[in-house]
C-alpha cells in the first residue's frame, strides 16, 4: 500500500473513531439527562404534592388554609400526570376529596383520601426506581461503547505510533547511507524495500541509478586503462628522453630512452623522489636543478646537454613543461606537475660540428691564395715587374679591395668556427691598452681617410696595465672602428676613448653615424644578424665574435645607440692588479 493512501487511512480511520467516540458520548449523556430530568420533573413533583396534601390532610382540612394548601396541592398533581393509571388515581382522590370536602370530620373518608394519596406515592416511587434503573442501564450502555470506542481509538492511535514513524523513516535512513555510499564511489551499492509503496519505487530507481554508474566506471576505467597503456607505449618508444614528476618530485614515469641515459632502473625510480635519486645521480640533478632551485632558473642559459650513453656522445636540448589543469569544480588553473623532456639534438649537432669544420678548412685553404694575390698586386704596383696604365691601376686597386675583403671574411669565419668549437685559444697577459687602441687605428687608418673621417682621441693620463689577449682585443677595436668608419658619413669624427672604470679598463668608439633602431640593439651581437637595410657590405659575424672573444676574457662589450645621432660601443676588461 502506498505511504500517502496508509497515512490517509489511519489518520482518517483515528479521526472517524473520535468523531463517532464524540457523537456516542454526547448522545448518550443527553439520554441520560433526559431520564433524570423526567424523574425530577414528573415524579419528585407528584410526591412533593402528595406529602404537602398529606400534611394539608393531617392538620385538619376543617381549617380553611390546609383545605387551600389541600386544593392547591390536588390541582398541581391534576396537571402533572406523567405515569400510566396516576390518572385514574388522581381522579379517585379528588372524587374522595371532595366528598371528604362535605364531611371534614369522617375518619373513614379521611382514611381513603390518606390511601389515595399514597397509592399516587407509591406509583411514583415505584416510576422513580424503574426509570433511575433504566438510567442506570443507560450509563453501563454509555460506557461500555465509549470504551469499546475508545480502546479502538487507541489501538488504532498506538498501531501509527508503533509503525508509521518508522515505515517512513526506515528507508529514508537506508537510502540516505546508499546515497553517502555512492557518493564515496561504492557504485555496488543497492537498497532493498520489499514494499510496493513510494519508497518501492524510489528504491527500484536507485539501484537502476546505481546500477548504470557501475556500468559506466567500469567502462570508464577500462577505457581509461586502454587510453593510458596507449600513452605509456607511446612514451616508452619515442626516442627522446621523457621524465614525468608531480608536484612533490615523485617520478610518475620516466620512458626506456630515460633509464638508458640516466642509468637508472625502472624499478628504482619510478615513484621516488627524483630529489633522493638526484644526490647519487649527476644528470639527474642537471635536470632537475631549475625546478628546485628558483634562483639558479635565470642564470642558467638553455644550452645542449652533453650526455654520454650506450657507448657514444649525444646532444639533448632540456625543455621542462609545467603540466597544469583545471580541478572539476573549479576556475583556477593548478599545476600539477612537471614533465622533463630531452630533445636528442645529436644528428643537428653533428650536421652543425660538419658546417664549422667545413667552414674553417674552406676558410683555411682560402686564405693561402688570397694573401698571394694580394702580394702579387703588390708587387704589380710597385713597377718591380714593370709600370701599369691608369686603367689598369684602377683594375689593381679593384683586385687589392677585393682581396682585402676576401681576406676579412676568411679571418671573420675562422674565427667564428673558433668560437662555435668552444676552442677559442687565449692569451691573457698584462697588456698596454693605448698600444692595442693605436694598432687597430694603424688597421683603420686607409678606410678613414677614404671617407675623411678624423680620430678624436681621449685617453686617461697613467693607465694601468690590463689583462687582456692583445690580439683579440686588438681584432676587436679594429672590427668596431672599422663598422665605426662604415656606420658614419664622410667628414664626421669617430671619438675613441680610454678610461678605468672602477676595476676595468673601459674602451669606447663612439660615432656620429646613422645609429640603431633599439628593436635591433639586442640582436646586432647575434650570429649573422645586420640590421634590415643595411647597404654596407658585411657578414653579420663581427659583432657576434667581438663578444665572444671579450667575455671570453671576463670582459663585456656593450652598445648604446640613437637612431640618426649615432652609435657608441663599449668594451670592459679587467685592469692587471699589482701583486
Ligand atoms: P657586419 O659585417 O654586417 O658589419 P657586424 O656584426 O659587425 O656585421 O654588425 C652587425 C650589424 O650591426 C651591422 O650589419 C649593422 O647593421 C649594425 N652596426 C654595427 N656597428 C654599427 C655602427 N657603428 N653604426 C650603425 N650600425 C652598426
Amino acid at each position: 500500500m502506498k505511504i500517502k493512501a496508509k497515512l490517509v487511512l489511519g489518520i482518517g480511520l483515528l479521526f472517524s473513531m473520535i468523531a463517532l467516540l464524540t457523537t456516542m458520548s454526547s448522545v448518550y449523556i443527553n439520554k441520560l439527562s433526559a431520564e433524570t430530568k423526567n424523574i425530577l420533573v414528573d415524579n419528585y413533583n407528584t410526591i412533593d404534592y402528595t406529602r404537602n396534601m398529606l400534611v394539608a390532610l393531617n392538620n385538619g382540612i376543617a381549617a380553611q388554609p390546609q383545605l387551600e394548601a389541600f386544593q392547591e396541592n390536588l390541582k398541581r398533581q391534576e396537571g402533572n400526570i406523567s405515569e400510566v393509571g396516576e390518572e385514574e388515581l388522581t381522579q379517585k382522590l379528588a372524587q374522595d376529596f371532595l366528598q371528604l370536602k362535605q364531611k371534614p370530620m369522617d375518619s373513614l373518608l379521611t382514611k381513603t383520601v390518606r390511601t389515595d394519596i399514597s397509592d399516587i406515592m407509591l406509583m411514583n416511587m415505584q416510576a422513580i426506581r424503574r426509570k433511575s434503573s433504566l438510567a442506570e442501564v443507560t450509563a453501563d450502555k454509555a460506557i461500555f461503547w465509549i470504551s469499546l470506542v475508545g480502546t479502538v481509538c487507541f489501538l488504532i492511535a498506538f498501531i501509527l505510533l508503533i509503525n508509521l514513524p518508522g515505515n517512513i523513516a526506515n528507508p529514508i535512513k537506508e537510502l540516505s547511507n546508499s546515497i553517502k555510499q555512492i557518493a564515496d564511489q561504492n557504485y555496488s551499492q543497492r537498497v532493498h524495500f520489499e514494499s510496493h509503496n513510494e519508497f518501492g519505487e524510489l528504491a527500484t530507481a536507485f539501484n537502476t541509478m546505481a546500477e548504470k554508474l557501475e556500468e559506466y566506471k567500469a567502462s570508464n576505467l577500462e577505457k581509461l586503462m586502454i587510453e593510458k597503456k596507449r600513452i605509456e607505449t607511446l612514451i616508452d618508444n619515442m626516442n627522446d628522453p621523457v621524465i614525468g614528476l608531480d608536484n612533490l618530485g615523485l617520478i610518475l614515469f620516466m620512458n626506456t630512452t630515460a633509464l638508458n641515459i640516466t642509468g637508472l632502473k625502472r624499478e628504482d625510480a619510478l615513484g621516488k623522489l627524483v630529489q633522493n635519486i638526484a644526490v647519487k645521480n649527476d644528470l639527474m640533478r642537471m635536470l632537475i636543478q631549475e625546478l628546485f632551485d628558483s634562483k639558479e632558473v635565470a642564470s642558467i642559459p638553455n644550452t645542449p646537454i652533453k650526455i654520454y650513453a650506450d657507448q657514444k656522445e649525444s646532444y639533448f636540448q632540456k625543455e621542462i613543461i609545467p603540466i597544469n589543469i583545471v580541478p572539476t569544480g573549479e576556475k583556477a588553473e593548478k599545476q600539477i606537475g612537471n614533465v622533463i623532456l630531452l630533445q636528442n639534438i645529436t644528428p643537428y649537432k653533428e650536421l652543425d660540428f660538419a658546417k664549422t669544420n667545413f667552414i674553417a678548412t674552406v676558410s683555411h685553404e682560402l686564405k693561402t691564395p688570397i694573401s698571394s694575390i694580394k702580394m702579387s698586386v703588390q708587387l704589380l704596383e710597385s713597377k718591380q715587374i714593370g709600370t701599369v696604365n691608369d686603367e689598369q691601376k684602377s683594375l689593381l686597386d679593384g683586385i687589392k679591395d677585393d682581396a682585402n675583403r676576401l681576406l676579412k671574411i676568411t679571418g671573420e669565419l675562422l674565427n667564428m668556427t673558433q668560437v662555435e668549437s668552444g676552442s677559442i685559444q687565449l692569451k691573457v697577459i698584462k697588456a698596454d691598452a693605448e698600444e692595442i687602441l693605436q694598432y687597430a687605428i694603424h688597421a683603420n687608418k686607409q678606410a678613414a681617410e677614404q671617407k675623411q673621417i678624423k680620430f678624436h682621441l681621449d685617453i686617461a693620463n697613467n693607465l694601468p696595465l690590463l689583462m687582456a689577449d692583445s690580439d683579440k682585443t686588438a681584432w676587436v677595436l679594429t672590427n668596431l672602428i672599422s663598422n665605426a668608419l662604415r656606420y658614419s658619413y664622410e667628414h664626421s669624427t669617430v671619438h675613441l676613448k680610454i678610461a678605468t672604470v672602477n676595476d676595468f679598463m673601459q674602451f669606447s668608439v663612439a660615432d656620429g653615424g646613422q645609429g640603431i633602431a633599439p628593436e635591433y640593439l639586442d640582436k646586432i651581437f647575434d650570429r649573422y644578424f645586420r640590421v634590415p637595410g643595411s647597404k654596407k657590405e658585411g657578414t653579420g659575424l663581427g659583432l657576434s665574435i667581438s663578444k665572444e672573444f671579450i667575455e671570453a676574457q671576463g670582459g663585456t662589450l656593450s652598445v648604446t645607440s640613437e637612431l640618426g645621432l649615432g652609435s657608441t660601443f663599449t668594451i670592459q676588461l679587467p685592469i692587471h692588479r699589482m701583486a
